[in-house]
């Protein structure tokens, strides 16, 4: 309907798995951009983990989305009107702009992008925070150097597929950590990787065993639990532990899992480092350049796996990361 605005509001705090009551179904009137801003139509909403911690009430790195407001995510949308020196109609921008079908913003966080570049849904993965997030943790935090060995677990997710080809591309081993044959067939396929494991079917301790006899070198957590306990029994020395992410524990309701190897890190003079993206928006340019040129030269191949549906789609198409149902990239496409 013309004129009108749905979006996906927070109705209360998910305790365990987000359910369809968690959220509010909301449609409200389209409100023109005023002095100084621009509004803009959403073509395509990003599906992250990190929206489930979004919803708890506990500090963070962001402060948690309130009850009753419009469900944080990144997204791109097209300028419909503006009043904004920096935006005009037409254009696309990437931005946090909510689960919502029209965007009224000031331009704060927002940047413009190029769509003939690449594809839209690019923008949000390998050339937006996905690709941003593999980039630094594996290069900066990670510091990995030709011939080490890499582990990387949810390695066929979207930032998964990115890291472990940036790691191809610096000349490592690679070995993913994926929880289907298929996904493992896929990463070390078409995406190069040297060897995967399959969590759900096989003991991942003894694959790495197998795979990285000489030791772990870096080892990309994206998953934690008892894949990262595994993983930091096979370190080798000096070896560095990039905490991603640690999806197995964001819908528990229990307190999260530590490892209980972690001494490992004091056998192999080892270190384990988190850190968020967002911290290294600055050099974003930089990454996004790098990123690019492997893409052209085809040695980074994208997986984007773009759902398209409605923001009332919203709620079941996040379900899809924690079942583990999407590969590469996870897009809502509202268009
Ligand atoms: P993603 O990997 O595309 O999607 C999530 C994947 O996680 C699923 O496809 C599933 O794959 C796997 N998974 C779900 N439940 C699991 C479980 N219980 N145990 C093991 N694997 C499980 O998501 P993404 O966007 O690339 O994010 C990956 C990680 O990076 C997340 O932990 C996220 O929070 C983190 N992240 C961190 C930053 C940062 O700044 N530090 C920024 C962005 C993302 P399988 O089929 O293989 O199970």
């Amino acid at each position: 309907m013309p004129g009108t605005n749905r979006q996906i509001r927070l109705a209360r705090r998910p305790v365990g798995n987000v359910q369809p009551e968690d959220w509010e179904h909301v449609t409200e009137a389209v409100v023109p951009p005023g002095e100084g801003m621009f509004a803009g139509r959403t073509r395509l909403i990003s599906l992250d983990p990190a929206m489930r911690g979004w919803l708890d009430d506990r500090p963070s790195y962001l402060p948690p989305v309130g009850i009753g407001e419009v469900m944080r995510a990144g997204s791109v949308i097209e300028v419909t009107a503006s009043d904004h020196p920096g935006f005009r109609p037409g254009d696309h921008v990437v931005g946090s702009f909510g689960v919502q079908e029209h965007v009224v913003s000031d331009g704060r966080g927002a940047l413009r992008i190029d769509p003939s570049l690449a594809p839209l849904a690019t923008h949000l993965g390998a050339l937006g925070m996905s690709g941003m997030t593999a980039y630094f943790g594996l290069l900066d935090v990670g510091a990995v150097k030709e011939g080490e060995t890499v582990v990387i677990s949810g390695a066929a997710g979207a930032v998964g597929t990115i890291a472990g080809q940036i790691a191809k591309a610096k000349g490592c081993r690679v070995i993913g950590i994926a929880g289907s044959a298929e996904k493992c067939a896929l990463l070390t396929g078409e995406l190069g990787f040297d060897a995967a494991i399959d969590y759900r079917t096989e003991d991942v301790r003894k694959a790495l065993r197998t795979h990285a006899p000489d030791g772990i070198d870096v080892y990309f957590d994206n998953v934690g639990g008892e894949i990262l306990d595994a993983a930091l029994t096979r370190l080798a020395m000096h070896a560095r532990v990039v905490v991603c992410g640690a999806i197995s524990q964001y819908n528990n309701e229990t307190p999260v899992q530590g490892p209980s190897n972690y001494l490992s890190l004091l056998v192999r003079r080892a270190r384990m480092e988190g850190f968020v993206v967002f911290d290294y928006a600055p050099r974003f340019a930089e990454a996004a350049r790098e990123i690019a040129g492997l893409i052209a030269t085809g040695r980074i191949k994208l997986k984007e796996h773009v759902v398209k549906g409605t923001v009332d789609d919203f709620p079941e198409t996040l379900q899809l990361l924690f079942r583990g149902e999407n590969t590469g990239k996870l897009i809502l496409d509202l268009t």
